[in-house]
Order: C-alpha cells, then structure tokens, then sequence
C-alpha cells in the first residue's frame, strides 16, 4: 500500500481507518484502557496455525499470574509510553515518511518477547510488527515452539520505518531506546529473544556479530536474552534456518519444552 493512501488529506474515510488501525495497535500491544479517551478496542483475529509446526500450544503464562490490578498497571504504563512514541519526532527523517509508529503486540504479562529490527512497509501501513514475510515465518517459528503468536510479546527497537528498509543508524537507536528500554521494563519478561544484529546489538549494547552472540545467555534487567538469526535473513539463506532451530531449542528448554 503506498504511503498516500494514509495521509490526513484522504478526508474521513481515511481518518476513520487510521483511528481503527491506531485502536488495533494499541489493543495487540496489550492498551486496553486508554487514559482520559473512552475507546472500544477491536479483538484481534487469531492467526491460522501450520497444523504441522503447530501440534499445540503449551502454557506460557507466567508462574505467579499477575493480579488484575498488576495488568491494569503495565496495561496503562503502555498506553502512556505508546502515546509518547506515536507523537515522537526525534528522528526526522523517519517521522517525515512514517504512515504511523508500531509499537509492538502481544499480552502484557508474556513471558517471552522477540525483539526484532524496525518495521517495514506492511508494518508501517497496518501498525503491527512483523505482519510482512519475515513475519509470516516469524509467526511458523513461534508455532514450531509450540506456542502461538497470542502468547509472546513482538516489539521492535525502532518504532518508525526507515527508508527502503536500511538498517537503523546508531543516532536512531539511541533515540529509540529509552522507548523499546521502557517497554521492556514494563512488560517485564523471562526471556528476550533478539532476532538479528540489529536487535542483538542495540539490546546488549555490543559491537559483536549475531554469529558471536548466538547460543549464549545474557542478562538484561531480569530478563534472560537470547540472540538469533532475523527472520529476513532466513528468507534470504534459508540454510539458517537449522540454526535458528537450535536457538529455539535453547530458548524452550527453560521452558521445560523440549523440541525435536
Ligand atoms: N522486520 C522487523 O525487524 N520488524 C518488523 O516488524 C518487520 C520486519
């Protein structure tokens, strides 16, 4: 979808569109309380499971479940810091062409989160992450874990598309990063999954190849981190694609999940 198609000059129709995507996106992000506004939010259509990568969905939810009033809380400290991200113009390059910021999905008491990169053209039109190709097979490696979409938390480091997809330049990391940082400390994981270098390196704050960084453990906060290969490059080399297994294997074994 061209970008124009979403500007504010398309008239009602479109603002109505634009309302309902941002809506969306706040309720995958796990918003359901908006503060001051009154606002439905629209449930999210769950997406078809690959019978094979999919026998079933383990429990994931966290081992002490959070009380209402806990998910009330990261609910709302979402809302507030979405709000600040959807009005951000740190990096005017990327506010300039952005249809509108993605600011990640999933249930706010997720045990797991994936970290990927920035979002792409189908991200910056739908305001989700990983909707595209690369996450069409992030959401078959999800499900090869034994887990669905639903359960695990996806946020990216940038919240704003870069052009033709280059990677993020060190300035918008850092202008990122008091955003993905917070986010994180809210929705408060076990485990951080970082899908490629970009990820990996602004996370850990490394200089280190994804090849170095994979199959190791790091900390962040109280959150253990593994690294893994991006799903875009898997597309490219689907070769990786074993070693991506292997991560996995890894990730799930915490879990007491074992995966063959
Ligand atoms: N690549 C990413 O890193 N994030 C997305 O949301 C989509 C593609």
């Amino acid at each position: 979808m061209g970008r124009s198609e979403n500007s504010d000059s398309q008239g009602t129709g479109s603002d109505a569109r634009r309302l309902k995507q941002r809506l969306e996106s706040l309720a995958a992000a796990g918003v359901v309380d908006l503060p001051r506004a009154k606002v439905k939010t629209v449930a999210k259509r769950a997406p078809q499971s690959d019978p094979v990568a999919a026998p079933m969905a383990v429990e994931c939810t966290p081992r002490s479940p959070l009380t209402h009033d806990e998910l009330q809380s990261r609910s709302g400290s979402l809302a507030l810091l979405s709000q600040d991200v959807a009005t951000c113009r740190r990096c005017e390059e990327l506010a300039c062409a952005r249809t509108q910021t993605v600011f990640g999905a999933g249930p706010v008491d997720a045990r797991i989160c994936f970290l990927g990169e920035a979002p792409g053209a189908d991200e910056d039109a739908s305001g989700q992450p990983f909707v595209g190709r690369a996450g069409q097979l992030l959401t078959k490696i999800i499900e090869s874990c034994t887990l669905t979409r639903e359960q695990v938390y996806i946020l990216n480091v940038l919240k704003c598309r870069p052009p033709q997809n280059r990677p993020p330049l060190p300035a918008e990391v850092a202008n990122c990063r008091g955003y993905f940082q917070k986010q994180l400390e809210i929705l408060a994981p076990d485990y951080i999954c970082c899908l490629g270098t970009s990820a990996a390196q602004a996370l850990l704050e490394s200089t280190e190849t994804i090849g170095n960084l994979r199959k190791r453990w790091f900390t962040h906060g109280k959150a253990q981190v593994i690294c893994t290969y991006h799903p875009s490059y898997l597309l490219r080399n689907p070769s990786a694609k074993r070693d991506v297994w292997e991560d996995m294997k890894m990730l799930m074994a915490q879990l007491g999940v074992e995966l063959h």
